[in-house]
């Protein structure tokens, strides 16, 4: 008989071989299968449902693969090239979830043969190389120098990334409010310059575009209807203090004989408040805002002295306010120059909707801007303000970047036809699998017609002639069930996102592919109990 020889801990599960993978490329299909029908401008949403009861509607790819909680391991690197895109470029997220699956699928047929991983591997870069850079060489330019075509070039991608959203309806009026954002940044495009506030009630087109930093009021005291709600070119004082009187609250012991010591203690209280408050009115700042809270004694001392004061300031507002106004945050009123305070050229305080903003414009130090999003309910919202987050990523890299390609598959087509035109001149088992990842890509256009209802096949056979006719930008109608030029249709894509997307989706294959066993360690105290075995101790 032949001795077991036991290396892992008991309780390990390790599977290996052939079977591991097939069983991998089984789970990504699985997720794929979720987020499948959310691509395309006719894409579904989807409703998720967190274990605290949260529900989130959404159409992105990153925020599904977020919120699906995978657990199978190999499945997790499909969440991670999805988030990493949304990190990287923004849009195309659901296109590499796609893109990624159908790789795997075709290459499945190569592992049930007996292909070896590293054939498939090698064949599956090759053919992303290929790809990517005959992507380079057809990319359309549009002269940059010319602010026209460039803002029109702006807007169209923008809206070709907010075509598939459920603001859809709204795209050119958001593709102008988004362009305008973007365009009022500094060279950096810095993403955190962009502000986005949501304020229930209104309808979508009352969605306001601030030039400058704007936030909402989150407390007021009494005393506050009196001060001023407007200025030009003020000073600000930005603290990080707390303005209030807050004996009572702490937590210390004193002993006190008399009621005139106790006079002392009130009396010394108030002393240390009003002298930080006369500080800040002699610096000559006419706004103070705080992190902490501003009480109602230091809210109507400064309503006596024509000043306006807001507590309880969000710290990225605080911050953004501070990058833009110039100042700095004090933690200590001691030494108030000028040089600390940040001005504008107009603050305003405004009633939207149901709440009051704090609206400061003309900003000297950084160029930034605020959205403020009106909308019914709260989902709607979060995704609008999500769609918007797409369209601001494609617009700064379409700015920085200025190479376009046409969307809705025509690209992919084209890319297909030379793979296969490629091909054919190499001989070997290459040939098989660089075929197949030019079949894969047929994926997208033909998931954008499944998505909207049309006979996909009929379709994608017009597109493969009219390719090879050598129409090369021809893809999806979406609007007409037909095909149509869609460079000329101007659904433009930057072509960042779809080179992106292509080397995320085949280094997720080539990992996948590259994993022929899975070793499962047992959590440490929760392995399976050692059953049946005679002597062993139960754990109680
Ligand atoms: P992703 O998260 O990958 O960006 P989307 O749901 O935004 O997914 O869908 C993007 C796909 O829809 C792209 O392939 C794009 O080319 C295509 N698309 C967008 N607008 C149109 C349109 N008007 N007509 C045809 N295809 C479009
Ligand atoms: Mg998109």
């Amino acid at each position: 008989m032949q001795p077991q020889i036991i290396l892992l801990k008991e309780g390990t599960e390790a599977s290996q071989g052939r079977s591991q993978i097939i069983s991998n490329i089984n789970a990504c299909q699985a997720i794929v299968d979720c987020v499948r029908t959310t691509l395309g401008p006719r894409g579904m949403d989807k409703l998720m449902v967190e274990a605290q009861g949260k529900a989130t509607i959404s159409n992105d790819g990153a925020t599904i693969m977020k919120l699906l909680d995978v657990v199978h391991p190999a499945a997790k690197t499909l969440v991670d090239i999805a988030k990493s895109q949304d990190a990287e470029v923004g849009d195309g997220t659901t296109s590499v979830v796609i893109l990624a699956g159908e790789f795997l699928k075709q290459m499945k047929p190569f592992v049930e043969e007996g292909v070896h991983s590293q054939i498939i591997i090698r064949g599956v870069r090759k053919a992303t190389q290929l790809a990517v850079q005959f992507i380079n060489e057809i990319a359309v330019k549009p002269k940059k120098d010319d602010e026209v075509e460039l803002r029109q070039l702006l807007e169209k991608c923008a809206a070709t990334a907010m075509g598939s959203k459920l603001i859809n309806q709204q795209k050119d009026f958001f593709s102008r409010m988004v362009v305008d954002a973007v365009m009022m940044l500094d060279e950096l495009l810095p993403l955190n310059m962009i502000g986005i506030k949501k304020v229930p009630g209104g309808a979508l087109e009352d969605t306001l575009l601030v030039a400058g930093v704007a936030f909402k009021k989150t407390f007021s005291y009494a005393g506050f209807e009196m001060q001023p709600k407007q200025y030009t070119s003020p000073k600000i004082a930005l603290l990080n203090i707390e303005l209030e009187l807050k004996a009572e609250r702490d937590n210390a012991e004193i002993r006190l004989e008399n009621v005139e010591e106790y006079q002392k203690v009130v009396d010394a209280e108030w002393t240390i408040l009003y002298d930080k408050l006369e500080k800040l009115h002699l610096s000559g700042a006419k706004v103070v805002l705080s992190k902490l809270p501003i009480g109602d004694v230091a809210t109507q001392y400064f309503a006596d002295r024509d000043m306006f004061c807001a507590g309880r300031v969000p710290e990225e507002d605080l911050k953004r306010t501070m990058k833009a106004c110039g100042g700095s945050i004090l933690t200590t009123v001691a030494d108030l120059e000028d040089s600390v305070l940040g001005t504008c050229e107009h603050f305003e305080e405004k009633q939207i909707g149901g709440d009051r903003f704090n609206i400061f414009t003309g900003c000297p130090q950084a160029k930034t801007c605020t959205i403020i999003i009106r909308g019914g309910a709260e989902q709607f919202m979060e995704e609008t303000e999500r769609s918007l987050h797409d369209a601001i990523m494609i617009v700064r890299r379409a700015k920085k970047n200025d190479a376009v390609v046409a969307g809705g598959g025509a690209i992919e087509m084209e890319l297909s036809k030379h793979l296969r035109d490629i091909s054919r001149t190499i001989a070997g088992k290459e040939q098989m699998l660089i075929s197949a990842i030019a079949r894969a890509l047929e994926v997208i256009p033909r998931q954008l017609c499944d998505n909207a209802g049309f006979d996909s096949t009929n379709i994608l056979n017009k597109l493969r002639q009219k390719h090879a006719q050598g129409n090369r930008w021809m893809g999806v109608d979406i609007l007409n069930e037909d095909v149509a030029d869609n460079m000329e249709k101007c659904v433009w894509e930057p072509s960042l996102v779809k080179i992106n997307a292509l080397s995320a989706a085949s280094e997720a294959t080539c990992l996948i592919l590259s994993v022929d066993e899975t070793i499962k360690n047992p959590k440490s105290g929760e392995g399976p109990a050692p059953q049946g075995r005679p002597g062993a101790r139960r754990p109680f």
